[in-house]
């Protein structure tokens, strides 16, 4: 068994597309605090990617706050899928008893996304919560009709994450439905993630550890927000979602179910004990990698390159 370096870079395959991508792959970063995930999507410049490296160099080099409880309550999340693949999903959730449902797929329409709904009731049961997130898609009249229609199918929202793109379009959907508004993209790919406060525009928001700069940065943003968080991942794998979960460990409120159990939608991961629900909640701990797991999740060379070039550019931009 080799014995991992301070540096690995991994590439694995996800169960089904989400978010436009089929194989996730991160850097995995080894410092005397203990192993910390940089994985910017692709499509993030080195500027924006900076505060992805601030996370892992925080996990690597200080480690995070000590939580006040001991179980994060997840949500299952169901990506763009038939109806059948959905029911599937969350009878194998783990025993989640909140769902996050993705909606707004480019191709799809509105029946697609009515069936999914009904389908994860189903699987769910009445007593289950049910929440959509449209990362943005809709524009202001398209998101009131599709709450309308898709609060129905669900037997109630819990609430619709990112239905419109902006800070004012989410402020206008707000005002006029009674359905719950949480941001997201709203608050980690801006300027000032407190325009949404201002605006009065959610009522909920998405806090993802790596885009935001680390734990102690979502902590103090929590504060400044004052509003409900849901902590929630960046697809990462165990060593990445530890963050998220130490994140929802330390916060002094948590009253919904966090989007941390992603490691479903990794065909793989790189410890040997993944951060997985059990009974709906995934136990506060911080697995480490398995050299085996490291082994048979090692990125081709081609893409070890690719983003050991990607961690110095980002370097350069100042972490
Ligand atoms: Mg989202």
């Amino acid at each position: 068994m080799r014995v991992p370096s301070s540096v690995v870079v991994y590439s694995i395959p996800l169960w089904t597309r989400f978010r436009g991508i089929t194989v996730r792959d991160g850097v995995l970063l080894r410092g005397p605090a203990g192993w910390g995930e940089f994985s910017p999507f692709w499509g993030y410049d080195a500027a924006e990617s900076a505060a992805w490296l601030r996370a892992a160099r925080e996990a690597a080099d200080l480690g995070w706050p000590v939580g006040v409880r001991t179980q994060i309550p997840v949500n299952v999340t169901v990506p763009a899928v038939d109806a059948a693949t959905a029911h599937r999903i969350v009878t194998a959730s783990g025993g989640c008893r909140t769902a996050k449902v993705k909606v707004a797929e480019p191709g799809q329409d509105v029946g697609e996304e009515i069936a999914r709904l009904e389908a994860v009731r189903d699987a769910l049961g009445p007593g289950g919560a049910i929440r959509i997130d449209a990362n943005g898609a809709w524009d202001v009249d398209t998101a009131l009709d599709r709450l309308r229609v898709l609060d129905r199918a669900a037997g109630g929202l819990e609430y619709a994450e990112q239905p419109v793109a902006t800070v004012a379009e989410l402020a206008a959907v707000r005002r006029a439905t009674h359905v719950l508004i949480a941001a997201d993209e709203s608050i980690r790919r801006v300027e000032d993630p407190l325009a949404v406060v201002r605006a009065e525009a959610a009522d909920i928001v998405v806090l993802k550890v790596q885009p935001l700069g680390g734990v102690r940065a979502c902590l103090e943003l929590a504060e400044r927000v004052g509003l409900p968080v849901v902590v929630s991942s960046a697809l990462e794998t165990s060593i990445g979602l530890a963050a998220g979960i130490a994140l929802a460990a330390a916060l002094p409120d948590l009253p919904y179910a966090c989007g941390l159990a992603t490691a479903q939608l990794l065909t793989a991961d790189v410890v040997a004990d993944p951060l997985l629900p059990v009974g709906g909640s995934i136990p506060v701990r911080r697995p480490v990698p398995d050299d085996a797991r490291l082994a048979a999740t090692a990125a081709p060379a081609e893409v070890h390159g690719r983003w050991l070039e990607r961690l110095a550019a980002v370097s350069t931009v100042g972490a």
